[in-house]
């Protein structure tokens, strides 16, 4: 048994989402106390419990002490079991964290799986859906597994409501090598708004075009979805580059000038394409785990996060494996499973 206190490090959801994850791959049980107990609010909220309950329904799991406001829980796997599974949050809750939490157990399942997922597709502090879709599966489905995924319905916070279904036919995980991401082919920023004035897309865009000014005209595209999948926004910026997609997004917020979070994630896609790298900095901790269960590969990337360093850690407990990381001087990591 396994015991986590999920107040160190990052101190966030992917503590307990990875240890899911990790426990179902390794079949050791865990326990966490104080959990999210480095976020403002600690405890489980409603995509947790969904995260944890998805982990326990594709894994036989026995789960203890899952519910809203908890800040303890037990996980015992069972095994895996890959299939037709429908989760559904119930809030703007983020569909790609319980994606994130059953992800590499089914890629490594001895049968394909297809899940329905309900919840928010394009909410803070969470990788919006085209993450998922152009960043994240385009890797994974390069070390071996078959994987889609589609969007049938936004959901942006507080109403959540989205729907996606991703279908993941497994295989071995090969190791990788993501030193270079080769020339960049272009860019795109895509402001989607949804029952709100349209001027906060036009903003929006306006302020991105200053950060990333040699981007041509033609690259910042307002999109407007129907008013009942609203109310909601989101920024999208996306570079395409030889052999990696990478994906930076903010989402409107109450109180938050439109202006205010365009200009951050455009910043944060210049800084990206600047370093040279190949993953941006929530690509990073994400790839971390297949890349162990593949026992091998490389990734450069920028800056290393919280997120990162927690998560590397939690694998290696779990796992033995470790991971050597090291800094280039010009700002870019390498990251090496060892
Ligand atoms: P936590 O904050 O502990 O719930 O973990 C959040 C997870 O979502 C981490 O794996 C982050 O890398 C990922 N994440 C957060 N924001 C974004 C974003 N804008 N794009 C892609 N991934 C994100």
């Amino acid at each position: 048994m396994i015991t986590i206190d999920g107040s160190e490090g990052e101190g966030g959801g992917q503590v307990l989402r990875y240890a899911a994850a990790l426990s179902l791959l390794t079949g050791e049980a865990f326990t966490i106390a104080n959990i999210r107990g480095g976020r403002a609010k600690p405890g489980l909220m409603r995509q947790h419990v969904t995260a944890l309950e998805a982990a326990a329904a594709i894994g036989g799991a026995e789960c203890s002490g899952l519910a809203v406001g908890s800040t303890e829980l037990t996980f015992r796997p069972g095994s895996v079991a890959p299939g037709e599974y429908h989760f559904a949050i119930g809030t703007a809750g983020s569909t790609a964290l319980v994606v994130q939490t059953v992800l590499v157990p089914l890629m490594l399942a001895d049968a394909p799986s297809r899940l329905v997922i309900e919840g928010g597709t394009h909410a803070a502090s969470a990788p919006p859906f085209e993450f998922l879709s152009d960043t994240l599966l385009p890797v994974l489905a390069r070390m071996g597994p078959r994987l889609s995924i589609s969007l049938e319905r936004h959901g942006f916070f507080p109403r959540g409501g989205g729907r996606i279904v991703l279908e993941i036919a497994p295989a071995p995980l090969a190791p990788i090598d993501c030193r270079v991401r080769g020339a960049f082919k272009g860019g795109k920023v895509e402001a989607l708004v949804a029952g709100i004035p349209s001027d906060i897309a036009d903003r929006e865009l306006k302020t991105a075009r200053k950060v990333l000014a040699d981007w041509p005209d033609e690259a910042f595209i307002p999109v407007h979805l129907p008013a009942e999948r609203g109310p909601g926004n989101a920024l999208l910026i996306t570079a395409e580059c030889e052999h990696v997609t990478e994906v930076m997004s903010a989402f409107g917020q109450i109180g938050v000038p439109a202006e205010r979070l365009a200009k951050t994630a455009a910043k944060r896609m210049a800084g990206y394409l600047a370093s040279g790298a190949f993953a941006g900095p929530f690509l990073q901790d994400q790839l971390l785990l297949p890349f162990a269960c593949a026992k091998g590969g490389a990734f450069t990337t920028v800056k290393l996060s919280e997120h990162t360093r927690t998560a590397a850690a939690l694998i290696t407990r779990f796992t033995g494996r470790g991971f050597a990381f090291s800094e280039s001087g010009d700002g870019k990591w390498l990251v090496e499973v060892q």
